[in-house]
């Protein structure tokens, strides 16, 4: 029988503020285990949490990003459980009233439906130590803002979840929400996941997989979870409504809790944080600020560059690759030149590296010139990828570092001419012999002036003015 995959996601995003959700404590990454806190992030009794406004300023860009409706009179509801990462013993979350609804994201072929997107606190971090048997708790990350975006379950295979991954990053990276650094955990993906029959209207039984931090993860995840599910419904058996954990390093799935104990969050409004509204004007105004988002970006891309549609999509979904393709252009003056040595030199130096578009740290303007240096012929291409992978690494400046290191053909004809002469006198034998005919002796010459002129003078005028000056 032949089987549909069935996926939503729900994308955990940290937002890109200074300071946490509820208190001033700052959001950098890392930091000694518990230095970004204070008595209200640490949930001391006694505190009172204050909203950061940028946080729904945020939410909104990215509902208006995703064509949400956006809810005008929100609250925060506590999700109430016990963790140890989580000194509240609560989450402040949106339960009943999520900041944005109704909204989607294109793909090629689609569009994946948001079915909301709500702000709520992150927790904390446990970390287990084996050598001394202990868990410790670090509260740094507790508190940061968060986005929770949901999707409906529009996706039918590995690739379109991919997709809507990529496509919903890039948003969130132009519009500056997050900076959607998976590997820090910025960007976080829980996977639900159903098989049914194809053509079946009914959907199968749902598992979710939590926390996944790789695309490559996602995919694998994906891949088997739906074998897994298939082989179940195939040898008769019934599959169970739970939560599982990925292990990566296995490739395989296993339950973690299913829905016969899940928790009874006891969700309600939290008292101590007054409504937010948001009017009309808070929405037209951050409408007005929107950056232009990728499929925009594309769309001029390709009416502006003449760019082909697939140098847009590679460009296009990476903010930082945007940069890069714009002002290494105003530079050079050569847009599909710069789009080839984005996705040909510079994809090829970052996976050679290890290096995320987001890390990319030389001046952008250098592949500009870079580009011009070889298009109007100072350097050869080979002397050109050298000099980029010196840009790559240390951002050297192109221009200087050409000088220094003597690497610019030589473009004056008179001095090609002086030592292609002194060859010429120097090597009367072959001269000779060329003249009676043998086409070698003329390669000889060729090879004798090159070396002469250290390999820096263009081949076409080499042999032009050897020509030239045996008048043969
Ligand atoms: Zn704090």
């Amino acid at each position: 029988m032949e089987y549909e995959i069935v996926i939503g996601l729900e994308v955990h995003t940290e937002l890109a503020t200074q300071s946490k959700i509820f208190c001033g404590c700052t959001t950098k990454f890392g930091g000694e285990p518990n230095t970004h806190t204070c008595e209200g992030c640490a949930g001391m009794p006694g505190t009172l949490p204050v909203l950061n406004k940028k946080v729904v300023e945020f939410a909104i860009r990215a509902g208006l990003a995703t064509n949400c409706d956006i809810t005008r009179d929100n609250r925060f509801d506590r999700k109430n459980y016990f963790y140890p990462d989580l000194p509240n013993a609560y989450q402040v979350t949106q339960f009943y009233h999520p900041v944005c609804k109704n909204g989607w994201v294109e793909l090629k072929n689609k569009k994946v439906r948001i079915h909301q997107i709500h702000m709520e606190e992150d927790a904390g971090k446990l970390i287990h130590d084996p050598y001394d048997d202990v868990t410790l708790v670090d509260c740094n990350r507790g508190s940061m803002a968060l986005l929770e975006i949901v999707s409906e379950p529009d996706m039918r295979s590995a690739d379109e979840a991919v997709e809507y991954l990529e496509n919903l990053r890039a948003i969130l990276q132009y519009t500056g929400v997050s900076d959607c650094k998976m590997q820090e955990g910025s960007l976080r993906a829980d996977i639900n996941l159903s098989v049914r029959p194809m053509g079946q209207e009914k959907l199968g039984v749902r598992t979710e997989m939590k926390n996944m931090n790789s695309f490559k993860a996602i995919v694998r995840a994906i891949e088997y979870e739906s074998r897994r599910h298939i082989e179940v419904i195939e040898s008769g058996g019934g599959l169970v409504q739970e939560t599982r954990r990925w292990d990566d390093n296995k490739g395989k799935s296993f339950a973690m809790r299913n829905k016969e104990n899940a928790q009874d969050y006891r969700y309600f409004p939290d008292p101590n944080l007054p409504p937010v509204h948001i009017s009309d004007e808070d929405i037209e105004r951050v409408r007005a600020a929107l950056p232009e988002l990728p499929g925009a970006k594309k769309a001029r891309y390709i009416s502006e560059y003449g760019l082909p549609e697939y140098d847009t999509e590679i460009i296009t979904r990476s903010i930082s690759l945007t940069h890069l393709f714009e002002d290494a252009n105003a530079v050079c003056n050569a847009p599909k030149d710069v789009a080839n040595w984005i996705m040909t030199e510079l994809l090829r130096l970052m996976s050679d590296s290890g290096t995320l578009p987001e890390d990319l740290a030389f001046d952008f303007a250098s592949l500009g010139k870079v580009i011009a240096l070889v298009n109007s012929g100072k350097i050869n291409r080979g002397t050109g990828k050298k000099v980029f992978a010196q840009v790559f690494s240390e951002n050297v400046d192109p221009e200087a570092y050409v000088r220094e290191n003597n690497l610019a053909l030589v473009t004056d004809t008179a001095a090609i001419r002086a030592e292609l002469e002194a060859v010429v006198a120097a090597n009367e034998k072959s001269v000779t012999e060329y003249k009676g005919g043998k086409e070698q002796a003329f390669q000889y010459l060729i090879g004798q002036g090159m070396r002469a002129l250290r390999g820096k003078a263009p081949a076409n005028v080499v042999t032009e003015l050897l020509h030239e000056i045996i008048g043969a």
